[in-house]
């Protein structure tokens, strides 16, 4: 048995360093805490990236994961599997979406989502030049595909070419959009709330101003709820707040409450057009184990009433943090929706987040100068008040 010290020096030696960890082991989690192999306790407002929004050792989730263990973990998608059609009969019914596809990351989704559109234009004209319009300062995931959608320059650079005939539109610019669209135009894409990018929710007027282009021009409207979605913004996905429907709505991250899983969806109508026998696969995507993961969430969700919860401590976290923007002249402002939450600062948030962590709280940044909120979705409000008491006091520092 390796101390604390020792496991980060053997990582360093051998994970490839594509991540600068922060220096802690992380060993258990217990409902919104965490703790490192030292012993050291965090209240987790991260949750591993939005994932555990259901908290660490919920007794009927880890409980289904080893039923299923003991029966089957893995198939293949040759057959069928009780838990993968439960899961998807129930994320379909959540997500008023008709079609399944379930994958084994954001990314991965993503990919999905991308063949879908240029399969539903090439359809419908027999061609291979379509176009697809995404978002700068966007974030769709690492994979080429997801990579060349994903609107900074910074992660494509090293690795072009990218995927051709990406376009990048500015979000809440629908005039940036129809200077862009054209015949071979074939879906716009983006994400309802931009996460990585810095916490910055798409506006009602321009969604709607999207759905109404696409619907008129049968372009695919497609929304990443990959962070947003599952709950986080207040409603199951963020675009339900303001029911402009997508095409194609991706979704990870919460999905499986921190088993390794995604999906793309799709409706009836652009399902019809799209992906066919033979046009896409994937060998883990949807098993057994991961389909139970899933499963369990969604029947969590609805059993714990997890919407109406997130709704309630929203506006207790919003008026602290508005409070706390007040306060604080380096805090620019507030921004996001539900418990998916960013501080703009007006220096990087780098180092706000290290002194977080000797105080006991885990937060992490989204750009360079957003200090970004994800709790698990079952935090409280006495938690909440935790949080601030820590935050505080890593700003004093
Ligand atoms: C995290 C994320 C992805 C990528 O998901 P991975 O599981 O890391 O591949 C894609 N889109 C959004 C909006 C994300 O937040």
């Amino acid at each position: 048995m390796f101390t604390q010290k020792q496991y980060i020096e053997e990582g360093e030696k051998v994970l490839l360093h594509t991540y600068n960890r922060y220096k802690i082991v992380l060993d258990r989690g217990e409902g919104v805490y965490l703790f490192d192999l030292d012993g050291k306790k965090y209240l987790d407002f991260a949750s591993g990236i939005g994932v555990f929004a259901l908290g660490y050792q919920n007794e009927e989730f880890n409980n289904a994961l080893k039923d299923q263990i003991d029966k089957l973990i893995h198939t293949s998608n040759y057959y069928y599997n009780i838990p993968a059609v439960e899961a998807a009969k129930k994320l379909a019914k959540v997500s008023t979406m008709d079609r399944v596809f379930f994958t084994n990351s954001g990314a991965e989704a993503i990919e999905g989502a991308i063949k879908a559109a240029r399969k539903y234009a090439y359809s419908k004209d027999g061609m291979t030049d379509h176009e697809i319009i995404a978002m700068e300062n966007s974030f769709h995931g690492r994979s080429m595909g997801a990579l060349s959608v994903t609107g900074n320059p910074k992660y494509q650079e090293a690795f072009r070419p990218m995927i051709g005939n990406v376009k990048f539109a500015k979000i809440n610019n629908i005039h940036s959009i129809k200077e862009l669209i054209n015949s071979k135009t074939c879906a716009i894409l983006l994400e309802t709330v931009q996460g990585e990018g810095g916490i910055i929710p798409a506006e009602k007027e321009f969604l709607m101003g999207i759905k109404e282009i696409c619907d008129k021009q049968d372009i695919l409207f497609i929304l990443d709820e990959i962070q947003c979605g599952m709950g986080r913004c207040g409603h199951m996905f963020a675009w339900q707040e303001y029911g402009v429907k997508p095409d194609i709505m991706t979704c990870a991250k919460a999905l499986g409450g921190g088993i390794p899983v995604g999906a793309f969806l799709m409706t009836e109508k652009t399902a019809k057009s799209s992906l066919t026998t033979g046009d896409h696969g994937t060998t883990y995507g949807g098993n057994p184990l991961a389909s139970a993961g899933v499963n369990k969430v969604l029947e969590l969700f609805e059993k714990n009433d997890m919407i109406s919860h997130v709704r309630k401590v929203t506006g207790y976290l919003e008026q602290r943090l508005n409070q706390l923007v007040e306060e604080h002249d380096f805090i620019l402002m507030k921004r996001g929706k539900g418990l998916m939450q960013g501080l703009v600062l007006n220096k990087e948030a780098g180092p706000v987040i290290e002194k977080a962590m000797e105080e006991g709280l885990i937060v992490i940044s989204a750009g360079t100068n957003v200090l970004r909120l994800l709790p698990p979705l079952i935090i409280n409000e006495e938690q909440i008040d935790e949080m601030f008491e820590k935050l505080k006091r890593a700003f004093a520092q």
